[in-house]
């Protein structure tokens, strides 16, 4: 056998047996931008595939400060203490964009991170692995095959990359503060559609009124939204991370949702359809970096986009000729 496939199979062997070091190694394969990795990766998902797929994928979201890795660290503690396995991965469009991190470090989850059942993949911090390219799906399946039942998966609330997520889980909860009225402007009320659930933290000391008031004022919004999930009325809970209230409740919730979408079918049919989405989100990706990954594309570009710019050249124009040359024509 050749030395790298040697490894894929202990890596997989290494997964089999619940070795979270392995289940590192084999995300850091997938995510490798490395050319030699790329076969060994799709061969290791090809084998894990078959693996994965028993879980509940919960993505959370939510304005840094919600109390997100807080939440995280409450509901994943109750769930590793129910015999869960809990995994957490954070999908972070910080860390792509300009190089910072606005989900926190490798420190953060300390109790959760040294829980025997939980495994939390950190994301990249300070720009110091600038570049990593995060392959969410494709980590979701190999927690899976390492026997991660629980998969949860952070997004903080700036836009995209919840829409992003939500096409990747089975239940979508977003984390609020007190304030609805605040929270309500502008794309806040399309994330509020996205979601299956709305969870208002911090719900404790002199703080806990206005959390209730605030739950009422969602409850009343959410009545004139269309709900995220057909069959499914979202609701509003109330919780406080930092004592642990109302946890439990939004696993009981969760359960129920689980219970509803698997009897209808709608479970399965959403998690087919995230497989079709997947795929054609895969094709754009390695169309768009074929494109400019393209060395006379690459040479025409700088030009032809200044010509753009100014205003010289149409966009409709200058696209062709970049396709053109992208071509061979
Ligand atoms: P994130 O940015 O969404 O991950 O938020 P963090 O989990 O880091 O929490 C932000 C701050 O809010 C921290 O100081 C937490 O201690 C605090 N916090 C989080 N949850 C609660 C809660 O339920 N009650 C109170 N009083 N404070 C909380």
């Amino acid at each position: 056998r050749k030395p790298i496939e040697k490894s894929v199979d202990d890596i997989i062997e290494g997964l089999l047996s619940r070795d979270r070091t392995m289940l590192s190694r084999a995300i850091t394969l997938i995510e490798s931008n490395a050319g030699r990795h790329k076969k060994p990766a799709e061969e290791m998902l090809q084998r894990l595939l078959p693996l994965s797929g028993d879980s509940i994928r919960i993505g959370i979201t939510g304005v840094p400060g919600a109390g997100k890795s807080t939440f995280i660290e409450a509901f994943g503690l109750l769930l590793c203490n129910k015999g869960h396995r809990v995994a957490v991965l954070a999908v972070d469009p910080s860390s792509t964009l300009h190089g910072g991190s606005i989900l926190g470090d490798k420190t953060r989850m300390e109790r959760l991170a040294n829980h025997p059942n939980a495994f939390i993949r950190p994301s990249p911090s300070g720009g110091t692995l600038g570049g990593v390219h995060r392959k969410t799906r494709e980590t979701i399946i190999a927690c899976e095959a390492a026997g991660y039942d629980v998969l949860l998966i952070e997004t903080v609330g700036v836009g995209q990359s919840e829409v992003m997520v939500r096409g990747m889980v089975d239940f979508f909860m977003l984390l609020v503060l007190t304030g609805a009225g605040d929270e309500l402007q502008g794309m806040k009320k399309g994330i509020m559609e996205l979601a299956d659930a709305i969870i208002v933290n911090k719900a404790d000391g002199r703080n806990l009124e206005l959390a209730k008031k605030t739950q009422r004022e969602y409850k009343q919004i959410l009545h004139f939204l269309k709900p995220a999930t057909k069959g499914w009325t979202t609701p509003a809970l109330t919780c406080s991370a930092l004592y642990q209230e109302g946890i439990d409740e939004v696993w009981e919730m969760v359960l129920r949702y689980m219970k509803l979408t698997k009897e209808s079918g709608l479970f399965f049919e959403n998690r087919q359809i995230q497989a079709k989405e997947w795929l054609y989100a895969q094709i754009k990706e390695q169309l768009e970096s074929s494109f400019f990954g393209n060395d006379k594309v690459k040479t025409l570009v700088p030009e032809i986009e200044k010509k753009v710019m100014d205003g010289e050249m149409t966009v409709t124009k200058a696209s062709g000729l970049l396709f053109d040359v992208f071509y061979d024509k």
